[in-house]
């Protein structure tokens, strides 16, 4: 199936909003880590429902904020949540960004970044579109370390890359960037029921569960354009 039939069908189903609120535990805190200034351009790389350019116009102020994504239901969906002439969303594929070279500020991307079909090319087109100074703010809960995301490739058709901490910052450097920082941030508001309540649906123990979501939480790679 390709990105735009499987995503598209979730977007039918109103599953846009419900990626939304569980992302937003941990996207709220990466994207407040963005320097991004008072009128500058930014981008949201596989924007789903499109909360975060709609929240790097509120909190701040960027000038333009974009959010771009291969599914034309997502896209739909995220312009109806909002009537901001700043903030467009766009159907597009990570390998060819609709952007002009060095037109981009700073680019965010959460849950997305390990469907592309070349990863390593992705990044390379971010570069391109990125000014120098400009940065990649890449987060992910799918990731080789957070041994409890590997089933998930079980539930879908496309392709999922599965890098470890290491392999995230080797690409980045692969594809020119700098790597400014790389940390998880912990998901300390999905609700994990007391010991006794165990085993409930997809969890065999507690334990497995604060490993997944205060420990290994998201994984956060931020590259920097030279
Ligand atoms: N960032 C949102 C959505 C995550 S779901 C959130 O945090 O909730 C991943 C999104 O990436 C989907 O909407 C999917 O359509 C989009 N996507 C996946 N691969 C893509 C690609 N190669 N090009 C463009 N969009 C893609």
């Amino acid at each position: 199936m390709s990105v735009r039939a499987e995503f598209d069908a979730w977007a039918a189903e109103g599953r846009d909003k419900g990626m939304e609120e569980r992302h937003w535990h941990t996207a709220k805190h990466a994207l407040a880590r963005m320097p991004v200034e008072a009128g500058e351009t930014v981008l949201d790389l596989g924007c789903g429902s499109g909360y975060a350019a709609r929240a790097l116009r509120e909190a701040k102020d960027a000038g333009r904020a974009y959010g771009l994504d291969g599914a034309p239901e997502m896209v739909r969906n995220a312009r109806a949540y909002t009537d901001d002439p700043q903030v467009s969303y766009v159907v597009g594929d990570f390998q060819s960004l609709p952007f002009e070279t060095n037109s981009v500020d700073h680019v965010f991307s959460m849950e997305a970044f390990y469907y592309a079909s070349d990863p390593v090319g992705a990044l390379e087109e971010l570069r391109r579109v990125l000014r120098p100074g400009g940065t990649f703010y890449c987060a992910v809960n799918y990731f080789e370390e957070n041994v409890h995301s590997h089933e998930w490739q079980e539930n879908i058709s496309i392709d999922m890359t599965r890098w470890s901490y290491e392999q995230y910052r080797e690409a980045f450097r692969e594809a020119g960037f700098y790597v400014a920082e790389q940390d998880t941030i912990p998901d300390r508001e999905t609700e994990i029921p007391a010991a006794e309540a165990f085993p409930i649906d997809g969890w065999e123990t507690r334990e497995a569960m604060v490993e997944r979501y205060r420990e290994y939480g998201t994984l956060l790679t931020v590259g920097v354009a030279p």
